[in-house]
């Protein structure tokens, strides 16, 4: 059982960003306004989160690594109308399969954190000898999640990793898309043992900022703001888009549906076509679009890994989306 458990968490996990994508939605769906994660070795030796988020009760936490374990589905009508992927309950299940996983928690109603390590989707004891159950310890409001030694029990697996830092550029690439896109939530990002940190955003920044932040100012003062919405298609979608003017070295597309980071090749594939005509050759866009489909419309039985998505008229909302674009570009253009 516990082969099988290995084989399907990684499967859902194959390499430290996946853990941290699940990770960071966790803190905030928590709620969270200051997100803080520590990495070293790209994330296979330590991945650290942590966050000011609800946190969990103490009573939760024994079960909390078993699969479908999910606060976030009230009763079963909920299935059909949760936001989409992911509120399945898989993800810490997952990563106590093929990691040690430490979950650090305190509520606003409990005077103490509790800390608990996990293996195997059960909780364990911290040292041989005492008992398999939480303990109390000092700490914030929030939860601190450690993942460390990722893969440890799949050899194969860690071997195929040649470049610690081309994982540690995976990570800051989903810490800053959701960076861009989480208002109201400070996320920070940095090497263990680094003093400076990779990536810092406040929590009250604007999005305008918050692309500055990450991105430079030459792009966050060439940004032009659009907003598209259709009722019969079932979605609205606004967001950032570089202008006329400007282009970075490669399409960069910071797409959420429904607050998730997610591709989507399509939609690629029309923004670099409505820019063509306007960019001059070689010149690539910076987009940002948040877009939200009815839950219903989205298709949330896709492979937990895969960042693309698929949802109902997919075509038509391309073409609208990009058609917003391009007359947008038009009127700076001009
Ligand atoms: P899901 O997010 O699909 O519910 P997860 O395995 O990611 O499943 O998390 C299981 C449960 O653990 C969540 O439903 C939530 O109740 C709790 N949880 C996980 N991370 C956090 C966090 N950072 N803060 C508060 N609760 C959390
Ligand atoms: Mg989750």
């Amino acid at each position: 059982q516990s082969v099988v458990n290995k084989i399907a968490a990684g499967e859902i996990i194959v390499a430290p960003v996946n853990a941290l994508k699940e990770l960071i939605e966790n803190s905030v769906d928590a709620g969270a306004t200051t997100v803080d994660i520590v990495s070293k070795d790209g994330g296979l030796k330590l991945l650290q989160i942590t966050d000011n988020g609800h946190g969990i009760n103490k009573d939760d936490l024994p079960i909390l690594c078993e699969r479908f374990t999910t606060s976030k589905l009230k009763s079963f009508d909920d299935l059909s109308s949760i936001g989409t992927y992911g509120f399945r309950g898989e993800a810490l299940a997952s990563i106590s399969h093929i990691a040690h996983l430490t979950v650090t928690t305190k509520t606003k109603d409990s005077d103490v954190a509790w800390r608990a390590l996990f293996e195997d989707g059960k909780l364990v004891a911290p040292k041989p000898g005492q008992a398999a159950e939480p303990k109390p310890v000092a700490g914030r409001g929030g939860t601190q999640i450690t993942v460390e030694d990722l893969f440890y029990n799949m050899p194969n697996r860690r071997k195929a990793f040649r470049s610690p830092s081309e994982e540690y550029q995976k990570i800051l690439d989903i810490v800053g898309r959701y960076a861009v896109h989480c208002k109201g939530v400070g996320f920070s990002c940095k090497k263990h043992g680094d003093a400076d940190m990779s990536l810092s955003v406040n929590a009250t920044a604007n999005t305008v900022d918050r692309i500055r932040n990450i991105h430079g100012s030459n792009l966050a003062n060439e940004l032009v703001e659009f907003k598209v919405a259709d009722s019969h298609l079932g979605f609205t979608a606004h967001g950032l888009v570089s202008n006329a003017n400007y282009s970075v070295k490669k399409t960069t597309l910071l797409l959420f549906i429904n607050h998730r980071a997610v591709d989507c090749y399509p939609l690629k594939k029309g923004i670099e076509q409505s820019y063509a005509t306007f960019l001059p050759k070689g010149g690539r866009p910076f987009v940002y679009i948040s877009l939200e489909i009815e839950p219903h419309r989205v298709d949330v039985n896709i492979h937990p890994t895969k960042r693309e998505v698929n949802f109902l008229h997919e075509d038509d909302i391309v073409d609208k989306i990009c058609e917003a674009i391009r007359s947008k570009l038009a009127a700076v253009d001009t």
